[in-house]
């Protein structure tokens, strides 16, 4: 029914899962060093933006947390995806039920909500 190509979603979002999955695990090692490179980029797609400001900073024990539970979020945004590809209705806004654009997916394969209803709840 779709035209997005779900077997490639899939195996980004495996991917995604596991690399997550290897910083959740890292922080649990008490491994801030190589953590920081480890979710470089996943501060630029990530669920919560106020990660963002972090690459900089000193990376300390609080922040470690923080991180941690985003990294959760982004796992569970994952795993949802996931369902949602099983089930046939991954792509779709959760919230309007419009497609979500391509490259949005492209970008944060675990997206929920199209970009419009994204700024929507951010305001
Ligand atoms: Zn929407």
């Amino acid at each position: 029914m779709s035209t997005i190509e779900t077997d490639r979603f899939r195996q980004m979002l495996l991917e995604e899962r596991a690399r997550v999955q290897h910083a959740i695990d890292n922080l649990h090692s008490e491994n801030p060093g190589s953590l920081i490179d480890e979710t470089g980029e996943l501060t630029s797609s990530s669920i919560d933006n106020h990660l963002g400001d972090m690459a900089t900073e000193t990376f300390d024990r609080e922040m470690g947390y923080t991180l941690e539970d985003n990294a959760e979020a982004v796992l569970t945004a994952i795993d949802a995806a996931l369902r949602r590809i099983d089930d046939g209705t991954y792509g779709t806004c959760q919230r309007c039920g419009k497609p979500i654009a391509p490259e949005r997916l492209e970008a944060l394969p675990y997206a929920e909500l199209c970009i419009d209803c994204k700024r929507e709840s951010e305001r």
